[in-house]
């Protein structure tokens, strides 16, 4: 079955360029990872300490513009 779920995205900018992207809940740098090749300036970013996945959009130069937290847990009970 397929059905649609509404999750809440946490998303932030980092301010400047030379930031490493941390995790949202714990403030420590992710482990970067590239599942598409074809696709720079969009990877996956997971921490180290709490397992959080986030999306990350990056610039040209590679740099985060965009970190949103993904809220898998909540897709555990789907309202
Ligand atoms: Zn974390």
């Amino acid at each position: 079955m397929i059905q649609d779920v509404v999750l809440r995205v946490r998303v932030s900018t980092p301010a400047r360029r030379t930031e490493s992207p941390v995790c949202h809940q714990c403030q420590i740098p992710l482990d970067l990872h590239q599942p598409v090749p074809d696709r720079p300036g969009e990877i996956l970013g997971t921490c180290p300490v709490c397992g959080g996945w986030h999306f990350l959009r990056l610039d040209d130069n590679g740099h985060a513009r965009l970190v949103a937290h993904l809220p898998l847990g909540d897709l555990d009970s789907p309202g």
